[in-house]
């Protein structure tokens, strides 16, 4: 993924850098990751560092290279597909957002979007492969979007400092969560981009790769936990009977279910930091 280096990128127009030669394009994100940047490139570059560094764990880990051993083959194909990808010339999108949606951020899917996705208002301003990320939500920086009445409710704000939030610098309360692990964020987007959608029916590769190759997941602080849950997501990736059936999805959705690996989410979900 050399070609994903920040040195190569370009400025192609207002807020717009291509990493040439491999046309990946970064739209918008001058305060990327955490609002903070003085120089107009520093968040295009900060965000090719995450997306390589994405890149080099998670497809080390499906090729069975990384830390956490092999995986059943399924994943070192999909992990040749995701490179395939970016070995090809067809224009790819990283655009990022000011508090513009609930999500951190989102991926197109080769399926297209449907137009009653809560998130197609977004997905529709990028192409397919593309991902928007929202800096509000990676910064932890609270939305503007609220009315008054929420801001006091629920966010115990007083009025000067609502005024201040609305029109002056927007708040960054202790308690929303600020993301970390960057790098696994952009590699389980970029997972989005092969197909696989977030079901809790059927394996959820996206979710399994994050948690085994990334260990854990980012809402979790106790490395003892995260430990935990990134072990039993790898197990789960070894899992030949599962992935033998993973043309087979009837089967296969059959065999998730009864060995409970349907659970894993909820159980890591509530393991999450109050
Ligand atoms: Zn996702």
């Amino acid at each position: 993924m050399h070609e994903l280096d920040p040195a190569n990128l370009v400025r192609s127009g207002e807020g717009e850098y291509v990493a040439a030669p491999n046309g990946l394009q970064i739209v918008g994100c001058d305060q990327y990751p955490d609002h903070g940047n003085t120089k107009p490139e520093a968040g295009s570059q900060w965000l090719l560092t995450d997306l390589r560094a994405g890149l080099d764990t998670g497809l080390q880990c499906l090729s069975g290279l990384g830390p956490m051993g092999r995986l059943h083959p399924y994943h070192e194909y999909q992990a040749h597909r995701l490179m395939r990808l970016f070995e090809d010339r067809e224009p790819k999108t990283l655009r990022c957002v000011k508090d513009a949606m609930f999500a951190t951020a989102v991926a197109t899917s080769p399926k297209g979007v449907a137009t009653d996705d809560p998130l197609y208002r977004v997905l529709r301003q990028v192409g397919h492969p593309g991902i928007v990320i929202d800096t509000y939500r990676v910064a932890g920086i609270l939305s503007r979007q609220y009315d008054d009445q929420t801001y006091r409710d629920f966010f115990h704000l007083a009025e000067a400092q609502i005024i201040e939030h609305r029109y002056g610098q927007p708040l960054r309360p202790a308690n929303l969560h600020r993301y970390q692990d960057r790098a696994s964020l952009l590699f389980h987007e970029t997972v989005h981009w092969l197909g696989h959608e977030h079901s809790a029916i059927y394996p959820d590769v996206t979710s399994l790769y994050e948690a085994c190759c990334f260990g854990g997941s980012d809402y979790i602080t106790d490395p003892a936990i995260n430990r935990a849950h990134a072990e039993t997501a790898c197990a789960i990736l070894k899992d030949d009977t599962l992935w033998s059936n993973a043309y087979h999805p009837y089967r296969q959705m059959r065999i998730w279910h009864l060995k409970g690996y349907d659970r894993f989410k909820a159980r890591m979900r509530a393991d999450f930091d109050p």
